[in-house]
């Protein structure tokens, strides 16, 4: 237990698990084997350092459920990691996957580092060797268990991870899809590096979009002019942010661990990145005041706060003084369940991280797809699609006698690009979702979270019963 969380973490998503549970009418046995982290595999390995010494790093993977195969979920490079930690993670993604219909089972992975005191090099080996590991016991493969990117790692670690893998196992066919976020030229697809923050935006937008909603919140429906603050401005929170902005939304506060910077009128996010890599540091923004105490910026009058970094960030400690009336959780677990409680009395609409950051592992689907059919998105249809189009606007503007220019007609013939594909398969997975949530939400007079909960342990449910264990 951590001095932010009130009880674990794994107890916390227990506990929501437990009050959505009690909605259902499934068995105990049942309920129990779906809440249950079914593996959790504890390595310790040497890390030969740079200047000779060696350390022993510590690192776990957790397959929460395998009623549905591949596994699926981040592996996180951060100090903070523990088993509790991953076991709760591996157990959100289960969760996550049946929300928006990705056929997968939870997993989650993290190594016990902080990765500022490591050099690239480092890293390389780490991660290589981490590879091997998982291998050995089982713990990684195509059809296994699939990794991706989550806090500390990126394409780049992926793309280790794909190449050790590569070499050591005996599967050459389909080894490109052994791990998900790898880079677009090793067999990446374009999308995903923005999918997380992306799939928030779209969640946030559907849930501004609810006119009875927002008049209960006292706000208008949309997004146009809310105000928001994001905590974390890595790649969740980064694309979260951009996409708001180009929404409408007015980007007002923006936290990092060494401050946060507020300005009422709005910051502009390219202007304050490029700051941060010039200046090591968010603070000093031109017109924007300076936030000493980083987490000070959960509290800033907003209508969106956007928690995008750690869990346990939103506690029993600074709940009272959140102000903002709609939380979008883009983290994992940033509110505790003692947090969770004193909100929703307040009246704040919470969007729950089982559903909101489930952007990243929706485009991984696509990715794992994309590696086994062996061919890009779009590559079969856009020709196609093009010509067909370019017919219709030329047998329609001939019937009208009307003139479209070429650049008109290539612009309105246009066939989808992979790109393309992927965000319309993602804004539909995230709009149905939505629906899904929000129906069950007023199904039962409950809460986001208790919903998305609710649908999330009867569709696995669903797939116990079939596999013929459970009456
Ligand atoms: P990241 O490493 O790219 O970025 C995290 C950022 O948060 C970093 O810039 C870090 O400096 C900052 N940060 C850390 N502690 C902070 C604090 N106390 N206050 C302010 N900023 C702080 O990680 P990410 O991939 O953006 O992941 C962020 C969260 O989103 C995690 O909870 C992760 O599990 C979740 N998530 C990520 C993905 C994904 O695709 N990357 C998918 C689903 C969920």
């Amino acid at each position: 237990m951590d001095t932010l969380s009130e009880i674990s973490f794994l107890n916390q998503v227990n506990r929501m698990f437990d009050k959505a549970a009690a909605f259902t009418e499934h068995p105990k046995g049942l309920l129990r084997q779906i809440s249950l982290c079914n593996s959790v595999y504890h390595m310790e390995f040497p890390l030969v350092r740079d200047d000779g010494s060696i350390k022993v790093i510590k690192a776990w993977r957790a397959e929460h459920s395998q009623h549905k195969l591949p596994v699926k979920g981040g592996i996180r490079f951060a100090p903070t990691v523990n088993e509790d930690e991953v076991m709760a993670l591996a157990s959100l993604m289960t969760y996550k996957c049946a929300i928006v219909n990705v056929p997968f089972g939870g997993a989650k992975g993290g190594v016990q580092i902080d990765r500022r005191e490591f050099s690239s090099s480092e890293i390389e080996r780490l991660t290589r060797r981490l590879t091997f590991e998982l291998l050995r016991k089982n713990f990684i493969g195509p059809g296994i268990d699939v990794p991706a990117p989550d806090y500390g790692t990126s394409a780049r670690e992926m793309a280790w991870i794909l190449d050790t893998y590569t070499t050591l196992s005996h599967d050459p066919l389909d080894a490109l899809a052994c791990v998900t976020g790898k880079p677009v030229g090793l067999g990446g697809i374009r999308g995903r590096t923005e999918a997380t923050g992306r799939g928030a935006f779209y969640g946030i937008r559907e849930a501004c979009a609810s006119a009875d909603d927002m008049a209960g919140l006292g706000l208008d429906p949309g997004l146009e002019g809310k105000t928001v603050v994001v905590q974390g401005l890595g790649n969740v929170g980064y694309h979260t942010a951009k996409y708001l902005h180009e929404g409408g939304a007015r980007i007002i506060g923006l936290a990092e661990y060494e401050g946060a910077i507020y300005n009422p009128d709005g910051v502009d996010l390219e202007s304050v990145v490029d700051h941060r890599k010039s200046t090591g540091l968010i603070l000093d923004y031109p017109g924007a005041k300076n936030l000493e105490c980083s987490a000070d910026a959960l509290e800033l009058p907003c209508d969106i706060l956007v928690p995008a970094a750690l869990e346990g960030q939103i506690n029993v400690e600074n709940a009272d003084r959140i102000q903002a009336k709609i939380i979008g959780e883009a983290a994992n677990g940033p509110i505790t369940a003692d947090a969770d409680e004193k909100l929703l009395e307040k009246g704040v609409l919470i969007i729950p991280d089982i559903y909101l950051n489930a952007g990243g592992v929706t485009v991984s689907y696509f990715e794992w797809l994309r590696n086994l059919s062996h061919v890009r998105f779009g590559r079969m249809n856009k020709r196609f699609e093009q010509r067909t189009n370019r017919r219709i606007i030329q047998a329609l503007s001939d019937a009208a006698g009307v003139t479209i220019t070429p650049e008109q007609v290539d612009e309105l013939a246009a066939g989808a690009d992979e790109v393309d594909l992927v965000d319309s398969g993602l804004e539909e997975t995230m709009i149905t979702a939505y629906e899904e949530i929000r129906e069950l939400k007023q199904r039962h007079v409950t809460d986001l979270r208790t919903a998305a909960f609710i649908g999330a342990i009867d569709k696995v449910a669903v797939s116990y019963r079939e596999m013929g264990i459970f009456p």
